[in-house]
Parts: C-alpha cells; sequence; structure tokens
C-alpha cells in the first residue's frame, strides 16, 4: 500500500496489482509467482484468464472508483496488460498506488495521432498521417497521400480491428461511415521490407535493457510467427531499432516493459531504413519468444522493472534461434499433437472457446542458429 510517487522497493511476498485479465496479464502474474509475489488481478469479466494465475481477484468495471481505489490499496504496485484503460481509471489508480508505467505513458500512446505526433517530435520516422473527423478531411488527406493508404480509428485498434486499407476505386467515405463517426488518422501507406519488433524495460532508475529486434509476420491481420534473430536484418539496422526503443522509452521517462513495432523499408542500412509503425505499453505478443529464448522473459522483465527490482539478461538462451507460432482459435486443437513434439513449449491461455481470430495459446521452438528455417 503507497501512496508515493518515488520508486518503492517491492519486496518478495508483497502485492503486484495488474489491470486487464487477458493472456499478457496471465504470463506476468505466472512470472510474479516465480518471485514469490501475489498478484491481484482487475478485470470486468469473470471469466478472466488471468484469474487462473492470481492470489485476487477483483471482478468489477473500469468505471468503478470504489473497487479500483479498493484495489489499489490492496497493491504495493499497479501495472496493466493492455493499453485502453481510460484515464479517469489511470488517475484513480494513481491516487492509490505507484502506477507503472505512468498514465502520461498511457496517454501517449493509446491514440494514433498523439503518438505519432510524439515519435516524429523525437525525429524518429513514422508513415505520414493525417488527422481524420470527417469526409472532407478524409478527401483532403487521400489528396496528400495517396492511395493506398490505411485508415485507422484513432483509439482501440488491435490485430487489424479499426483499420481498412483504401485502395484505388475504393468508396472511402463508406469506409468512413462504417468506422461509425469516431475520430480517425489516415497513414500513407509504408511499402515494407519485413515488419520487426522491439521488446524493452526501462527500471525507474533509468536502467535500460533491450530484446534483440525480432522479425513478425502476420496473417489476417493478426501475429502469426515471430522469429529472432529477425532473417535478414542487419546489424546495424538492428541497433538503429534499439536506440528508437530507447530514445521512446527515455522520452516517456518510462517504467515497465514497451514494445516498438517498427517497419523496415528498403534504403541504406540503418536508421533509415526504419518506421516506426506504433508503441505498446506493455508486454507484447512479440515478446513470447522471451519465455524460453532469452535469459529473462518479457514478464519477469516486467515485474523486474515495475517492482523497481535490477532488469534481468536479455541474451537469448544458449544462442539458441527461436521461432514462436501464434494458435489461433482451432489451431489450439492440436495442443497433444504439439505436446509429443520434442522441444516444441506449448503454451495455452486457459480461454474456454476457441472462436477465429481467438489467440488461445503459443508454441515456441529453439533451433541451433544454423539450421534450416532459423
Ligand atoms: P497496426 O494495427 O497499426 O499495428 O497495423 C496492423 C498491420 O497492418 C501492420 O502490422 C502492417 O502489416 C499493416 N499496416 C499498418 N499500417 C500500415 C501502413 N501505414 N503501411 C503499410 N502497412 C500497414
Amino acid at each position: 500500500m503507497t501512496s508515493s510517487t518515488s520508486s518503492p522497493q517491492v519486496r518478495p511476498g508483497g502485492t503486484l496489482g495488474i489491470v486487464g485479465g487477458g493472456q499478457l496479464g496471465r504470463m506476468i502474474a505466472l512470472a510474479a509467482a516465480e518471485y514469490g509475489l501475489k498478484v491481484h488481478i482487475y478485470a470486468p469479466d469473470a471469466d478472466s484468464p488471468a484469474f487462473d494465475a492470481a492470489a485476487a481477484r477483483t471482478v468489477a468495471p473500469y468505471e468503478d472508483a470504489q473497487a479500483l481505489a479498493a484495489f489499489a490499496d490492496a497493491c504495493d504496485v499497479v501495472t496493466y496488460e493492455f493499453e485502453n484503460i481510460p484515464h479517469a481509471t489511470a488517475a484513480v489508480l494513481a491516487e492509490h498506488a505507484t502506477v507503472r508505467p505512468s498514465a502520461t505513458a498511457l496517454l501517449t500512446t493509446q491514440d494514433r495521432l498523439v503518438e505519432k505526433d510524439f515519435v516524429n517530435g523525437l525525429g524518429i520516422p513514422t508513415a505520414p498521417y493525417r488527422m481524420v473527423d470527417t469526409a472532407d478531411d478524409l478527401a483532403r488527406a487521400l489528396d496528400a497521400l495517396g492511395r493506398p493508404a490505411v485508415l485507422k480509428t484513432r483509439r482501440f485498434g488491435y490485430d487489424g480491428k479499426g483499420q481498412r486499407m483504401i485502395r484505388e476505386g475504393d468508396a472511402a467515405d463508406a469506409v468512413l461511415a462504417e468506422f461509425g463517426g469516431v475520430p480517425c488518422i489516415l497513414e500513407g501507406f509504408v511499402p515494407f521490407l519485413r515488419e520487426i519488433s522491439v521488446v524493452a524495460a526501462r527500471g525507474p532508475d533509468g536502467a535500460f535493457a533491450a530484446y534483440e529486434p525480432c522479425a513478425n509476420e502476420h496473417r489476417d491481420h493478426i501475429l502469426a510467427l515471430t522469429r529472432v534473430p529477425a532473417p535478414g536484418l542487419s546489424a546495424e539496422t538492428a541497433q538503429a531499432a534499439l536506440a528508437i526503443a530507447r530514445a521512446i522509452a527515455e522520452a516517456l521517462d518510462y517504467v515497465g516493459v514497451l514494445a516498438v513495432e517498427l517497419f523496415e523499408i528498403d534504403g541504406p542500412e540503418g536508421a533509415a531504413r526504419l518506421v516506426v509503425n506504433e508503441i505498446a505499453p506493455r508486454v507484447h505478443n512479440s515478446g513470447h519468444w522471451t519465455i524460453e529464448g532469452a535469459l529473462t522473459s518479457q514478464f519477469a522483465q516486467a515485474v523486474r522493472a515495475v517492482c523497481g527490482w535490477p532488469l534481468g539478461d536479455t541474451a537469448r538462451t544458449g544462442g539458441m534461434a527461436v521461432a514462436m507460432e501464434n494458435l489461433i482459435g482451432a489451431e489450439a486443437e492440436c495442443w497433444a499433437e504439439l505436446l509429443a513434439e520434442p522441444g516444441a513449449h506449448l503454451h495455452l491461455y486457459g480461454k474456454a472457446e476457441a472462436r477465429p481470430g481467438r489467440k488461445m495459446g503459443h508454441v515456441t521452438r529453439l533451433f541451433s542458429p544454423d539450421a534450416a528455417g532459423a
């Protein structure tokens, strides 16, 4: 229990609060348990996967100030596993506990326009973009950026939801209308060679540790495969990606784990090949490989960072190459085969219903670095 904004040293036996009850919260909770912490999860849905791994739970809406206050009072430090928590929720929590990452980091990263302004303000490139609230805005933005372009809602987008490509001949107004009049941005299309991400951590003392960049492949807008090291990514460009993640973490005075998703484009090696797509102020799907593939998992690292503990070693386990495959919807039905596969590390999230597009689990494989496919 603390209302201090300084950096409390949470001790083993203390309580870590996690706002959000999905698989990310579940995996943070499992890592926290390994350090002898108790975990208290706050989530509105009584079926939340994270509850299975927690010592305590609060089932209440994110707007319930009384429940939020009681939850925060019961925790030594509070973190969250998704960025779309309302600002008022973060404000109530911060009155009653140390919340990490900060409400400012949340505000900056939960709105695509604010986030892009922030990243560009650091001199780091993003896709060109325009604010779009009306059909007139959209027409002007398309004139400026050309087609194809990508229309995205400013908030609440994930796994391709709240985003649509506008190609030659598409009725742009109809796409905007589909989003129901919420604030949007239009992004110019980035002709990327590959998508990479950097998962990194920063402690309250400014300590910084990043995992090497990984390459991400999407299917139907959902992450399908993450590979480390990223095939074809030069050492120079990888270094530049790490420097971008560090600059972002420092500018946000960030405490916790964050992920920076980048597009690699054609051009001279180094920073000139990189464009930031988005920042996730939390552990990230593209960091799941670290559970077996790195000396410290991103979940253990998040616990260390928010508790003010020393950050762990981010090196790959035994220098092995790693591939992490998501199990989406019915793909998780092959769990028994995966259990029988030597060396396959299976993770299931305990979700009852395997709806299409739903992340049900993942499987991680480690390879000798020179093995085919690594
Ligand atoms: P996002 O929700 O912003 O992470 O976008 C989801 C996916 O859509 C990305 O991983 C890319 O594959 C694609 N995408 C998003 N924005 C752009 C863009 N401006 N240019 C090209 N592809 C994009």
